[in-house]
């Protein structure tokens, strides 16, 4: 199995339920395939561990085969065989774990939402361990991601690393700490875990409810904590650690919010496919075709190409603050702009409700909402819209800003978590002004909301030239993952460094 890593170049293992394009819910699946490839760049050997799900994009996978070899692993006081495959995902490495047990642990139709998900992905972190574990790679880091697979890091710690295997150091990183992995202790003993030995204050017990919590465990157990920026870092240290805050301020030392990067070659919208015409920051011409083809397609009036038009694409869950786009629809109709809103729910009440208001503007030809997931109509939206909503009660990271910015939308945000590390003021005055690119408001409320936006349409309307301007260096800013990797690049160094010189 082993490929020989570079001399100077780290070991780097990915173990996650999530990579784009062919595993991915949300986020969490750009990033292993974001940050893999730039680390991959840099001359790490990087490789990544996912479950084989059976409703995962086999045809996004290269040289996709199975291994001649099996690898038992424990679960529930047994040993199980799994099948592993390998094959190449964006030009990365990716072996596929697939379960030989009963329960069918990834052949659900779903990556998520089972009633024993706690179960399947405990399995999952241990069988991906033993795969490690047998195949004798000398790795300097092991990166897991969320809930889901936290279980590596007190795994790891308590029943690998006194069987020999303790080269690597491990790192968490957490992309929502809404999403703990809370659970009644004794479920932790399925993947091997000795219950007595964590269900303490100082290791896995939940901070309030008297379960054990994974993503706690991970933040004890690991040598690297992170998390998707530094003011959800910030954030996560008081009310927004969810119960977790004491947890993260005990490990503060090892605990960094790092803003990810975007994927800057499938969001690109001199190469994008998606779009009617390909344009850059010289050719504005043709972003205003996107949007007149985009009205068009969309049955929008047409009659005045300047009408400003305002685009939001988003998971419709209260954390993206539906109230407040719901008042960002209102508001665009009384400022005289166009709004598309792209976005599904997978809350009932939620979509109901979007539905109603779907209806209400249905002859209303400044208004179009499309309450669906619809990957390729994204990229055409970021490319045809002037401004771009993102309204977050709160956002670890959010991707959406920095896509817009990149097709020329100039975003309107609420300053919190992420989005405060990557949209800057057009009118603060206490900020640079080369890093000013957009508009934010503080108050989770429309009031404030509306005065945001009607700053932006000021400048829209009375000052084109000074708007021009302002797309011209959104679009010029980068987002890649260069930077962001740079700094994960950093960390894995020291803590190898730590481990070497301890060694
Ligand atoms: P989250 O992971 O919380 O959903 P992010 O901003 O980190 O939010 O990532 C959202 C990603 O999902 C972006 O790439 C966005 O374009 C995409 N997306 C969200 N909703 C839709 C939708 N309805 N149709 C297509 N793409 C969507």
């Amino acid at each position: 199995i082993t490929l020989p890593g570079t001399s100077s170049g780290l070991h780097i293992i990915h173990i996650a339920a999530e990579m784009a394009p062919v595993a991915k819910v949300g986020g969490l699946a750009d990033v292993i395939s974001g940050l893999g490839k730039a680390l991959q760049k840099k001359g790490h050997l990087v490789e990544i561990i996912l479950p084989k799900y059976d409703c995962m994009q086999n045809d996004q996978v290269n040289n996709l085969k199975v291994l001649d070899v099996v690898v038992q692993s424990y679960f529930e006081g047994n040993l199980f065989n799994n099948k592993i495959w390998t094959g190449t995902v964006e030009g990365l490495p990716v072996y596929f774990i697939e379960p030989q047990h009963p329960a069918k642990f990834f052949w659900r139709a779903q990556y998520y939402g089972e009633h024993d998900d706690f179960k399947r992905f405990a399995y999952f972190s241990r069988a991906a361990l033993e795969l490690l574990y047998q195949s004798q790679k000398k790795i300097d880091i092991i990166h897991c991601h969320d809930w889901q697979t936290a279980f590596v890091a007190p795994l790891y710690w308590e029943a690998y690393a006194n069987l020999g295997f303790n080269s690597a150091r491990i790192c968490f990183t957490c992309h929502n700490f809404e999403y703990q992995g809370a659970a009644p202790a004794q479920d932790l003993a399925c993947c091997g875990l000795d219950v007595q030995q964590l269900d303490r204050e100082d290791r896995m017990r939940d901070n309030s409810h008297g379960r054990i919590n994974v993503v706690k465990g991970a933040i004890v157990y690991s040598n690297i904590v992170t998390t998707v920026s530094p003011t959800y870092a910030l954030e996560v240290r008081s009310e927004g650690g969810r119960g977790l805050q004491d947890s993260l301020k005990l490990h503060s030392r090892k605990f960094v919010g790092i803003l990810n990067g975007i994927d800057t070659d499938t969001w690109n919208p001199s190469t994008d496919r998606h779009l009617k015409v390909q344009y850059n920051a010289n050719d504005l011409q043709g972003k205003a075709a996107n949007k007149a083809a985009l009205r068009k397609q969309l049955n929008l009036s047409s009659t005045n190409a300047s009408q400003p038009l305002v685009g939001c694409i988003t998971r419709l869950v209260p954390q993206k603050g539906v109230h407040l786009i719901r008042h960002a629809i209102y508001k665009t109709a009384e400022l005289g702009g166009q709004f598309v809103l792209l976005g599904s729910s997978p809350v009932p009440h939620i979509q109901r409700e979007f539905e109603g208001i779907a209806d209400h503007f249905q002859n209303n030809n400044n208004i179009r909402l499309l309450l669906k997931y619809d990957d390729s109509l994204s990229h055409w939206i970021y490319a045809a819209s002037d401004m771009f909503i993102v309204p977050s009660m709160f956002e670890p990271c959010g991707l959406t800003q920095m896509i817009a910015m990149r097709y020329g939308s100039v975003p309107i945000v609420r300053k919190t978590g992420g989005l405060n590390d990557s949209v800057f003021d057009f009118d603060d005055e206490t900020i640079p002004k080369e890093l000013r690119n957009g508009f934010t408001f503080v108050h989770p409320d429309e009031k404030a909301l509306s005065g945001a936006m009607e700053r932006a349409f000021n400048y829209y309307n009375r000052k084109p030239e000074v708007w021009k301007q302002l797309v011209q260096k959104d679009m010029r800013i980068d987002f890649s993952w260069a930077s962001s990797a740079s700094q994960y690049e950093d960390i894995y160094q020291r803590a190898v460094a730590r481990a070497r010189a301890a060694a």
